[in-house]
């Protein structure tokens, strides 16, 4: 049988529609909801980005303000504007576009946002909430993989799950979050020996490893829930470049009960719940004011 497919696409409206009314609750309290996004490099693809998410926060409301940093910004001057942001009583989400300057770590940049205003969720007070399962803003990605699963209805509790990729804004968030929903969780990664001996055991399969096609039919259990996290661009034989996942879609179609595509998966889920989160923090600022 054919797996259902789970449409990342209908789902992210949803997730918008809810957005809107929260965002609306909140300007009528009269309570600020502005999006900072700091952008440094000027990659094409970072600028059309944050032009796109420049559209989605207006049509939901949201303030937006792209901040553009020169090109050769040192961490010293994007510390400082983070810094600023962090005491700015009017923004109330922070996030910063990839990549950054060479010599810049990522992380450093990331770990120096307000735990309240990181809507990324990638400070280690964010992920460190998620392990006490008192969750602030949780990671994006895993949160839209997350979801998906759940909107399969697949009872998690006592559920095999095995998530393939262990990175620290996909694959672990993503563990811990099905730990959480009283799944018994694998975690595999490069150095996993034998991949297919723990993604066949998987009532629910989550994979985020960036290795085109990686899963095919035989790594599937028959009826298990998989969700591919995996965003590859790749050129094909007639010189084409597309977007494939990790998983093989139409190998592991036959096999899963419920698959999600790539695109229109794990993707628009992404930037959905990426707004979830502003609004999110929004209002735990509300609250606390
Ligand atoms: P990463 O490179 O930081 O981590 C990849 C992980 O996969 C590592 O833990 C590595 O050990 C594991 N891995 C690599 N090859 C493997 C193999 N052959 N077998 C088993 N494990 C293997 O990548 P990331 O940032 O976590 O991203 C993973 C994928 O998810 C990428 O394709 C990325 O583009 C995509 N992604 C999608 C979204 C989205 O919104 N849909 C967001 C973030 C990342």
């Amino acid at each position: 049988m054919a797996a259902q497919i789970i449409d990342g696409n209908v789902l992210a409206k949803r997730v918008q529609a809810d957005v809107r009314g929260r965002v609306r609750a909140l300007r009528e309290a009269g309570r600020p909801v502005r999006l900072a996004a700091l952008l440094v490099t000027r990659a094409p693809a970072g600028e059309i980005y944050a032009q796109r998410q420049a559209a989605s926060c207006r049509e939901l409301g949201i303030d937006y303000d792209l901040i553009k940093l020169p090109d050769e910004s040192r961490f010293a001057e994007i510390a400082g504007e983070i810094d600023r942001l962090n005491e700015d009583p009017s923004v109330t989400g922070i996030m910063v576009h990839l990549p950054l300057p060479g010599g810049v770590e990522p992380t450093d940049v990331q770990h120096r946002i307000a735990t309240v205003k990181d809507v990324e969720g990638v400070s280690p007070a964010n992920i460190g909430y998620v392990i006490y399962g008192r969750e602030v803003i949780v990671p994006c990605t895993a949160l839209a993989a997350m979801e998906l699963v759940r909107s399969t209805g697949y009872r998690l509790e006592g559920a095999e799950a095995v998530v393939v990729g262990a990175s620290a804004i996909a694959g672990r968030p993503a563990a811990l979050l099905l730990t959480q929903a009283g799944a018994t969780v694998t975690v595999c990664h490069k150095m996993t020996r034998d991949l297919k001996s723990h993604t066949r055991r998987a009532d629910v399969l989550v994979v985020a490893a960036g290795v085109p096609n990686l899963i095919a039919a035989d790594h599937v259990r028959e009826g298990a829930v998989v969700i591919d996290v995996g965003i590859n661009r790749v050129t094909t034989l007639d010189g084409k470049t597309r977007t494939i996942g990790d998983v093989n879609f139409e190998d592991v179609q036959h096999k899963a009960a419920y698959l999600s595509p790539v695109p229109g998966g794990v993707g628009p889920m992404t930037v959905a719940v990426l707004l979830q989160n502003v609004v999110r923090s929004a209002e735990l600022i509300a609250k606390r004011a």
